[in-house]
């Protein structure tokens, strides 16, 4: 898991607090932090010196050093040419006005870097090593649209089509599907079927408490409920099996779906929908901790 600085893309930050945050130097475009394994870069548009630019959502942030040449070795540059393959997680802050560094959020490289001439502190013509950045696409925010889809497409089916569902339903891990990739995110498929199977097995009640208000859906009988992955599909890849089954989706009401993505205490639903889950999730082989899955959800 890589590390999290607590901020939100558009924060203002002074250079005193990026430093305690990062537990980095105070100076330099470039501040790394192994213990964080860690990478701040600071595109600082105030002192000229460097033409970074923006274009087309793709940041060309010129290396370090100032006079000469730029080489790649022996400083940062190395470190953020290797970023994608060393490990290093990259976070962009920019400074638009002196001493207020905006977080951007984490970065990696959009393309290969490349040299180019640019001048010098002095104004000499020096090569710079260039390296066009682009923000992380945010993976959660991608999963949650695939969620609401499914839970559209649920809301619309009627009783007679939900009724043709047969529940038949023995527990045994399923092989993951084929993902598809969106942005460099893989996406694996969640089944209309089994999101349906696993409302029905639960009664089309929320499973926080069957008293909850629900409404009775539009083109049938049955209350709407929502389902909701308990581990969440787009951790996928640390599972040997699928995501997608019946034994870690959960039959939610509105209300706590919401509280579960969005609220303070979501932590304490975690947990109580995690008790009531934990042995039919390792009958099909999703072996998770609390810790882990609360992790999750951060
Ligand atoms: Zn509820």
């Amino acid at each position: 898991m890589s590390f999290d600085p607590g901020l939100q893309a558009g924060d203002v930050v002074t250079n005193q607090q990026l430093c305690e945050i990062f537990k980095c130097g105070n100076s330099g475009g470039m501040r790394r932090t192994r213990r964080f394994n860690t990478l701040v870069i600071i595109s600082d548009h105030t002192k000229g010196i460097y033409s970074d630019q923006w274009i087309n959502k793709i940041l060309y942030y010129t290396g370090m050093g100032k006079t000469g040449d730029q080489v790649l070795n022996g400083n940062q540059n190395i470190t953020l040419y290797e970023s994608n393959i060393n490990g290093v997680s990259v976070y962009l802050f920019e400074v638009y006005v002196e001493r207020e560094y905006t977080y951007r959020g984490r970065v990696k490289l959009a393309k290969e870097p490349y040299q180019t001439n640019q001048a010098d502190v002095n104004g000499v013509m020096r090569k710079v090593w260039m390296f066009p950045m682009k923000l992380e696409q945010d993976n959660a925010s991608i999963e949650c649209n695939v969620d609401e889809k499914l839970v559209d497409r649920l809301a619309e089916l009627t009783d007679e089509e939900i009724n043709r569902i047969e529940y038949v339903h023995t527990p045994k891990p399923k092989e993951k599907g084929s993902p598809i990739v969106r942005n460099d995110i893989k996406i694996y498929p969640r089944s209309d079927k089994t999101a349906i199977n696993a409302l029905a097995y639960a009664g089309f009640v929320c499973e926080i408490n069957s008293s909850h208000p629900t409404f009775i859906r539009r083109n049938s009988r049955k209350n709407y409920v929502e389902p909701h992955h308990l581990i969440p599909m787009r951790y996928s890849e640390e599972f040997d099996y699928s995501l997608d089954v019946e034994e870690n989706i959960v039959s939610l009401c509105s209300n706590c779906h919401n509280q579960l993505h969005y609220g303070r205490d979501y932590e304490v639903l975690l947990e109580r929908l995690y008790n009531e889950r934990k042995d039919l999730l390792e009958r099909v082989k999703l072996h998770v901790t609390l810790e882990r899955l609360k992790d999750m959800y951060k």
